[in-house]
């Protein structure tokens, strides 16, 4: 791990060590230290003691230069994401772009001060003053927690505003990645980010996690994971902000004059990609009863063409699932299904962490394989009778992150802007759609409705000061 920029628990063994596997071959890719509390303390303390004070033009250097340094490694981020975490090339080579597009983002934003200025003389009370807003950084350090989904975007979005806003970050990542967000520091490092201004620790969240939240000099916790810990974080941070960005059940909705090729390969990259473990992921297919049949046909072609099989393989359109026990529970989800009356029609096949795209055909969204988060490549399909139900299907589950709609009727696209209980809605698109820049977050379980998105996540660590100038 890094604490303040030096490596510390290298060559720790036994308990005091986390063992990581690659999900594929079960062979061990390398262990990271279990941080104790008082190493957990010491990151709080040197984060505390450092005030960076970068200008914006340092930052900008910083962030451009760890964007280019992840471009010329590109292959061995990625290789490195496909060891830890089985996701095959194809996804890990797509994810260190995303990585570096945070950066860049990241770097352009810091040029830009979003200052507001307000005139005082807009009421009958007005005065010939102005009132202006200006940003600073945290007084406290920003903890972050991260999950294994996405093993270095997710930290990229966590850290690089922080860099972007001067603020000191402790990061615990997932413990089943935690190198490539121990590499993804390192590669800052090297571009020039002074060390105390971010720490990685690892270890047993049992042992460490209450203090990663709850330590004094704590004045932020940003967390991406599930739900379950993300609303113990919620009950236990007491009067500190909060970032939590957490599970999704996003539909893809097709209406009865959808264009069904482009709607079955939305629905199925939607379903797929990075091994169906996005919170973003398609994970129900509602679609109109009128052309349901037509539409599961070429969501089946378009799943057994899906290469699934050895993440190394540059050919694989998808490798494993993050663990075998990930693998054995949407197996058993599936099979819950199928008993209660689904029919399963592609899939639902499983060695070890690899597990078949798999779709099941008339499922009611009571089952737990479409009303829970079921995060891998199952595909479980909905039929409705019209849009009505397709909104009471769409909003009847605990989660409203994202969302799918393929039509295009502009009756049907306002009433989905206007009536899904989510954070977006992207027409044509899969749910998961977005740039690193824009606004990105859920509403009801999957999140309090603040932000990600590399601009919204500058403005949620950063303090807000007014002053007003006795000035017209
Ligand atoms: P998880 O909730 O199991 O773990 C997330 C992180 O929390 C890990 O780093 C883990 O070590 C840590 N943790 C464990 N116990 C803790 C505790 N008591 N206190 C604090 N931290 C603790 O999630 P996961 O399985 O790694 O990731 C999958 C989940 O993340 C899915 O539900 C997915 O939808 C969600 N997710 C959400 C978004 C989003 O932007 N909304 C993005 C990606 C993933």
């Amino acid at each position: 791990m890094r604490i303040a920029g030096r490596q510390v628990g290298a060559g720790r063994s036994g308990d005091r060590a986390i063992a990581v596997f690659n999900p594929h071959t079960g062979q061990p890719i390398g262990s990271v230290p279990k941080a104790s509390l008082d190493e957990v303390r010491e990151a709080f303390a040197a984060a505390q003691a450092c005030q960076p004070g970068l200008t914006r033009y340092e930052r900008a250097a910083i962030l451009n230069r760890a964007a280019e340094i992840i471009r010329t490694r590109r292959d061995e981020v990625a290789r490195l994401i496909t060891a830890e975490a089985g996701l095959c090339l194809k996804d890990s080579v797509y994810e260190a772009g995303r990585v570096s597009d945070v950066l860049l983002f990241g770097a352009n934003e810091v040029l830009k001060d979003d200052g507001q200025i307000f005139s005082c003389d807009l009421t009958h009370h007005g005065k010939q003053r102005r009132v202006y807003t200006q940003r600073s950084p945290l007084l406290g350090v920003i903890t972050a927690i991260t999950p294994f989904n996405h093993p270095m975007n997710q930290v990229a979005h966590k850290v690089v505003p922080s860099i972007a806003t001067n603020n000191r970050m402790v990061l615990k990542p997932s413990e089943k990645v935690p190198f490539s967000a121990i590499l993804f520091a390192d590669i800052l490092y090297e571009a020039g980010l002074p060390p105390a201004c971010l720490s990685v620790v690892t270890g047993d969240p049992r042992e460490i996690a209450d203090e990663l939240i709850t330590h004094e000099h704590v004045d932020l916790v940003t967390f991406t994971g599930g739900v379950a810990i993300g609303k113990y974080i919620a009950a236990k941070a007491g009067y500190r902000r909060m970032v939590l960005e957490l599970g999704g059940n996003d539909p893809i909705i097709v209406m009865e004059d959808a264009d069904l090729d482009e709607a079955s390969t939305l629905a199925v990259q939607g379903s797929y990609k990075n091994s169906g473990q996005r919170c973003t992921a398609v994970k129900r297919l509602l679609v109109h009863e009128a052309v349901a049949d037509r539409f599961v046909e070429q969501v089946l072609d378009k799943t057994r063409a899906w290469k699934h099989g050895d993440p190394m393989d540059p050919a694989s359109d998808m490798g494993t699932v993050i663990d075998e026990a990930a693998a054995r529970q949407f197996e058993s989800r599936v099979n819950e299904a199928v008993a209660q009356g689904a029919r399963l029609l592609a899939g639902n096949q499983r060695r070890g962490a690899l597990y078949a795209p798999t779709v099941l055909d008339r499922v009611d969204p009571r089952m737990t394989v479409a009303h829970e988060e079921t995060f891998g490549p199952v595909s479980p399909i909905i039929r409705f009778r019209g849009i009505d139900e397709a909104i009471r299907i769409s909003n009847g589950t605990a989660y409203g992150l994202s969302s799918s709609v393929c039509t295009n009727r502009l009756d049907y696209i306002t009433r989905f802007i206007s009536e899904l209980q989510v954070g977006s809605v992207n027409v044509r698109e899969v749910p998961g759609y977005r740039l690193e820049l824009t606004p990105f977050g859920g509403i009801k379980d999957s999140g309090l409705g603040y932000k990600e998105g590399v601009q919204e996540a500058m403005k949620s660590f950063t303090n807000l000061k007014t002053y007003s100038l006795p000035w017209p």
